[in-house]
């Protein structure tokens, strides 16, 4: 049985950001696009900026957590609360000692006082504190009636056996947690769509909250696409790539709370890629696919997505650097977000424009972006109209924080297992030159630890 109450219902996480869109979400389609094979080639000024293709997505496709389930504490770590958490009790339920010393009466003043007894850990006061009367207490133990103050230990004097002589006068309150210090009945803790952690768990087991109703973890399909794909322990003739997409992807998703499932990559046939879509869309409650997204003979992502359902392709080619060949649809309540191929695209994409899908997803509240500031190193160079993500490589100089930008090399693999994180360089930042701050949005597992000078 729940001690704690929980209640209240996370609201649905889409709507919020629904209300940030500006436009008919249908106009983030360029006009003739229907996922035909043939297009030729994404047109620059129809491309979308990150943030309007994000609440265009929202507007079109109603995310939500799978369901909820109810786990213990010892389950909870890393999951995501359902219901707010409310106290139905103070904590503490009585005052009590932050010192191991002599509970007594502050208007007593300084001077000589009588013990009458002693608190143990665990058990309530043997008796209540009179005029000139003191009770030994621990630190953490409960303050007993009569007691407004506790005096510590190395503050008296002990003269003979029974008796304490306070060098001064102790104030009211003094060395004393009060009832409901820390948290008061009726108080919501934590709230829905909170990540529970080692804080959160803390507090839920204070208030003997033995279990909580958390959101299923989303399980999201990842679905490799390309003829030129082999697993990591084959060796890759010419002309073939190893599969890395599938296990960056798996990692970051896992980063972020979800339940990376495993879909058999396909190969870049319209039957094959049909095929695996929809086990993977019956299985999961999202796909996340790489490659094939772009606009070419053999980009077969937008197509086959177009055929599987309404609301279908939502906003196809982004205004970023790296990641332009981005893929944002929905069947039914299921997004499919169709990544890029390129290794540093489709993992930078899922960072930084994605994530909050995933958030939502996950039933996450939303919440603001946490950066660190850093120096630059030399220019992070941008684009007028356009937005770039540029890995960063963090080293500490003095207090300080510095960043170096890394060139922004879609094909590479290893690019950002070099990187901490990445700035943002949009209109709004402008081009940040050497000396200048930049704000850093770290991965979602950390990346590369911070080198030590
Ligand atoms: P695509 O977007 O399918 O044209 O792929 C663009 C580039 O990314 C090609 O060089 C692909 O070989 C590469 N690529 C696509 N999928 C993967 C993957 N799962 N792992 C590694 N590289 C990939
Ligand atoms: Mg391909």
């Amino acid at each position: 049985m729940l001690l704690g109450a929980i209640g209240g219902h996370a609201a649905p996480m889409s709507v919020k950001r629904c209300e940030r869109v500006m436009q008919d979400s249908r106009a983030l389609l360029p006009p003739g696009h229907d996922g035909a094979a043939g297009h030729r080639g994404f047109v620059a000024e129809r491309l979308h900026a990150p943030d309007d293709a994000v609440a265009a997505f929202f507007a079109r496709a109603a995310i939500e957590p799978a369901g909820i389930e109810h786990v213990t504490l010892e389950a909870a770590p890393g999951r995501v609360l359902a219901h707010d958490a409310r106290a139905l009790e103070d904590h503490p339920s009585h005052p009590r000692s932050t010192m191991d010393g002599y509970a007594v009466r502050s208007s007593d003043g300084a001077g000589r006082r009588r013990i009458v007894g002693e608190v143990f850990m665990g058990s309530p006061p043997p008796c209540a504190v009179g005029s000139a009367e003191a009770v030994r207490v621990p630190t953490g133990g409960a303050v007993p009636s009569g007691a407004d103050a506790v005096v510590p230990q190395e503050d008296v004097d002990v003269l003979e056996p029974g008796w304490i002589v306070l060098r001064g006068a102790v104030a009211a309150g003094e060395s004393i947690t009060q009832r409901a210090d820390d948290v008061r009945e009726g108080e919501t803790v934590l709230r829905a769509g909170r990540r529970i952690g080692g804080p959160e768990l803390g507090v839920l087991a204070t208030l003997g909250i033995a279990s909580v109703p958390v959101f299923a973890r989303p399980r999201i399909a990842i679905l490799s696409t390309g003829d030129e794909l082999v697993d990591p322990g084959v060796v890759p003739a010419t002309g073939q790539v190893r599969d890395s997409n599938r296990y960056a992807i798996a990692g970051a998703l896992a980063a972020l709370g979800a339940h990376p499932v495993q879909i058999a990559r396909s190969a870049d046939t319209e039957d094959a890629l049909r095929a695996a879509l929809r086990d993977a869309l019956e299985r999961c409650d999202a796909v996340f696919s790489s490659g094939g997204s772009s606009v070419g003979d053999r980009d077969l992502v937008p197509r086959i997505v177009a055929e599987l359902g309404a609301p279908g392709p939502i906003v196809h080619g982004l205004r970023v650097k790296p990641g332009k060949p981005t893929l944002l649809a929905a069947i039914g309540r299921k997004p499919i977000v169709g990544l890029p191929g390129n290794p540093a695209s489709s993992l930078m994409i899922l960072e930084a424009v994605v994530r909050p899908i995933v958030a939502a997803l996950c039933g996450e509240r939303p919440c603001e972006t946490i950066t660190l500031s850093a120096v630059a190193t030399a220019t992070f160079e941008g684009r007028a109209g356009w937005t770039w993500y540029v890995p960063v490589r963090l080293r500490r100089s003095g207090d300080e924080l510095e960043a170096e930008p890394l060139a922004i090399r879609s094909s590479q693999t290893s690019l950002l297992a070099r990187a901490s994180g990445y700035v943002t360089v949009d209109d709004r930042s402008g081009t940040r030159r050497a000396g200048q701050r930049v704000n850093v949005r770290l991965f979602s597992s950390g990346g590369a630890p911070i080198e030590a000078p």
